[in-house]
This record gives C-alpha cells, sequence and structure tokens, in this order.
C-alpha cells in the first residue's frame, strides 16, 4: 500500500496513523518536538514530573472510555480524583463532582507514549511547506539543526491545530479548506509550573484540582504532586485565565508573568505561592478551541488526499481529537487511490 504522511503526533495524529496501519497502510509521522503528545505534555522538573497540558484523562465517550481501558490493562493507570473545588469570594472551597480523572505515574505523556507504540515517527522535523509534485504529496520539513528534507505519500494528514496549519494550506489554493480553517479560534494559556518544600499547610489543603470562577488571572490550580506516589516536593501547576494569557503571550519578561500569577494565587487564597523553591512557565498559544468545525474532518480528495484533523473539529477536549483522528483514518481507508 502506497504511504501516508501524518504531520503532527498529538492525540489526533496518533490515533489517526494508528487506525491506518491497522488497516494495513504504511505511515510515516512527522513531528516538530522532541517528543509525542503535543498537548498531552510531561515536562521531567526538578526530580519529578509534572504536567504542563492536560492535566488528567476522564472518560468523555466511545474513544477516552477505550483508551483508559488499554491503559489499565497495560500500566497503572490511578483515579486521581472526581472533584472540583471552586473558590469562592468569601473564602469558602465549594466542592463539586466531576468525571473520573485518571493519572498516570509517569506523567499523562505516557498516554501518548502507548499510542505511539510500533508507529514510524520522525521528530523534530517541522514541516514548513506542502505541495503537489509527480503526482504525490511532498512535505518540505526542518531538521532541528536548519537542515531542509523531503518526504513524498499518496495522501497527507494534518493533524495540528487549525491556526497552525493555515500557512501550510494558503498556498495550495484550495479555499474548501482554507475557509474553515480560518474560522476556529484557539483560547491560549500560560501554565506555571511551581515546586515548594512540603509544609503542614500546604499538606492540609483539601484539593487537587482548584477552579477560580471570578479571577481574570487565574482560571485554575492543580496539585500535580498529589497524582505521584511518593512526592518529595509539592508542585503545583497554575493554569491563567485565557484574557490574561491572550495579554501576554508575547510577553519578553516571563519572569514578571511568573510573578503576576503567583501574586495572585497568593492572594486570593492567602496561601505562600510567591515564593517557589522552582518554577517553570509554558506558553500555549493554542490551548484549547474556543469553536469548532462541528465535523469530525476537513478533507479534499484532489488531486490527492489531503485531511485535516484535531480536537478543534469536533470541541476542545481528548475524546474530540481521538474521535476526529480515527474519523479521518475512516475516510482516508475508503479512497480509491490508496487501494
Ligand atoms: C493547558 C491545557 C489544558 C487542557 N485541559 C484539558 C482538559 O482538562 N480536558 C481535555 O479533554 N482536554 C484538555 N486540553 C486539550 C487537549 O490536550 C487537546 O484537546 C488534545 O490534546 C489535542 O490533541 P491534537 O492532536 O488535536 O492536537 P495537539 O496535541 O496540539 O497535536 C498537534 C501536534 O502537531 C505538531 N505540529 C504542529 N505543527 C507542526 C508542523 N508544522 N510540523 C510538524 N509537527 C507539527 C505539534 O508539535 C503537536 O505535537 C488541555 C490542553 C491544554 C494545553
Amino acid at each position: 500500500m502506497e504511504q501516508i504522511l501524518v504531520i503532527g503526533a498529538g492525540l489526533a495524529g496518533l490515533s489517526c496513523a494508528k487506525s491506518l496501519q491497522k488497516a494495513g497502510h504504511s505511515v510515516l509521522i512527522v513531528e516538530k518536538s522532541r517528543g509525542v503528545g503535543g498537548r498531552v505534555a510531561t515536562k521531567r522538573l526538578y526530580n519529578t514530573c509534572v504536567d504542563q497540558g492536560l492535566p488528567a484523562l476522564e472518560p468523555q465517550g466511545e474513544c477516552t472510555d477505550q483508551l483508559l481501558a488499554d491503559l489499565m490493562s497495560a500500566r497503572s493507570l490511578q483515579l486521581w480524583t472526581d472533584i472540583t473545588h471552586q473558590w469562592q469570594e468569601n473564602y469558602s472551597l465549594l466542592p463539586r463532582s466531576m468525571g473520573k480523572q485518571y493519572s498516570l505515574p509517569d506523567g499523562v505523556n505516557a498516554i501518548a507514549k502507548h499510542l505511539a507504540q510500533d508507529l514510524k515517527i520522525l521528530r523534530q522535523q517541522r514541516v514548513e511547506q506542502i505541495h503537489y509534485a509527480h503526482d504525490n504529496w511532498e512535505i518540505t520539513c526542518q531538521m532541528a539543526e536548519g537542515e531542509l528534507t523531503q518526504y513524498q505519500g499518496k495522501a497527507l494528514v494534518l493533524a495540528v491545530p487549525a491556526p497552525q496549519a493555515i500557512p501550510l494550506v494558503a498556498p495550495l489554493k484550495l479555499p474548501s479548506l482554507l475557509t474553515p480553517l480560518e474560522s476556529i479560534e484557539f483560547d491560549p494559556c500560560i501554565s506555571l509550573m511551581v515546586g515548594y518544600t512540603p509544609t503542614p499547610q500546604w499538606e492540609a489543603l483539601p484539593w487537587q484540582i482548584l477552579t477560580l470562577p471570578q479571577s481574570t488571572t487565574l482560571q485554575k490550580i492543580f496539585y500535580d504532586s498529589r497524582k505521584r506516589s511518593h512526592p518529595e516536593q509539592v508542585v503545583f501547576v497554575l493554569h491563567s485565565h485565557p484574557d490574561f494569557a491572550r495579554h501576554y503571550i508575547d510577553s519578553d519578561n516571563l519572569e514578571t508573568v511568573a510573578r503576576t500569577l503567583l501574586r495572585a494565587a497568593q492572594e486570593t487564597l492567602d496561601l505562600p505561592f510567591d515564593s517557589p523553591q522552582w518554577q517553570q512557565i509554558h506558553r500555549w498559544r493554542y490551548a484549547r478551541p474556543s469553536n469548532n468545525l462541528g465535523s469530525a474532518y476537513l478533507s479534499t480528495a484532489e488531486p490527492l488526499p489531503l485531511i485535516c484533523c484535531g480536537d478543534w473539529c469536533l470541541g476542545n477536549s481528548a475524546e474530540a481529537a481521538l474521535l476526529s483522528g480515527y474519523g479521518a483514518a475512516q475516510w482516508l481507508n475508503t479512497r480509491p487511490q490508496l487501494d
């Protein structure tokens, strides 16, 4: 069977590639980062691991249910919590039940590694250009050292956030793809990971996930070290409000951005967030789509199959990304050009 190229090794790209490979296709994934997973990201920091994007996996539908079942039998998935606490202006906490949140001892990125098993993935290769030539889709990638390289395939999957697909698709002059891509918007998020020495005050906190509905600076705080079995330090991940992230996403003074987030946490919660032992900030320019396409993928069969998929097709969740990836694979499996 002919080679299918998949750009992006997030949940959508991995689920699509896995399904295509299962159907007998030869699949090559090209990923710009060093690791797989995209927004399902775990950072190794100061002798621990921290989930800096998706905080946990919850059953949201058919795909996440199946993935959780697979992970349950393959490795030690653990139930983290099914309660979120909501911060109230009168300093009280309102516990609310939510879907079961599952964590993994090595962080959520192990989910992506599980999906990536047996797939052929080229890492640290950023796709810069796609074009149609000699009866093939051809992609030009920039490698970590700056060199350019090219790959050909009979079909192309763009499993990247819609705004990142636009510069690749625009030169192809395919308005049926470009116009819908341009209609998708993403909320940004700034994640701040912070570590502290354990103290009775930190240990007494009753929450794992805290939501701050009244704040325009902070949206959620995750007690990340409570996902680990024998944590030696107290680790939190602060997720900014999208409006705060929009304002500071291009700031060249990340030190000040981090300080503003910590001060907001300290002042709101009256807890000593202000002086962490260590901190690391991450900017998610495309954290979560604020609207969606309303269908599993965006495709054209001419001149050869090209399909865009990702969470933004169906929603803003892990389930949406997986469903879109599998949907894209199903469409490709029915293409006569790929028999
Ligand atoms: C802070 C945060 C909190 C979240 N919280 C939740 C939550 O509570 N619940 C939930 O269900 N979901 C949550 N999500 C969303 C969830 O993580 C995403 O919906 C899902 O992971 C998206 O997967 P994807 O494959 O569509 O995209 P991505 O994970 O973005 O994958 C795209 C991949 O393409 C690669 N790529 C992009 N451009 C190129 C290029 N030119 N060349 C090569 N590779 C390229 C990227 O590096 C990336 O690996 C959260 C996300 C973030 C960031």
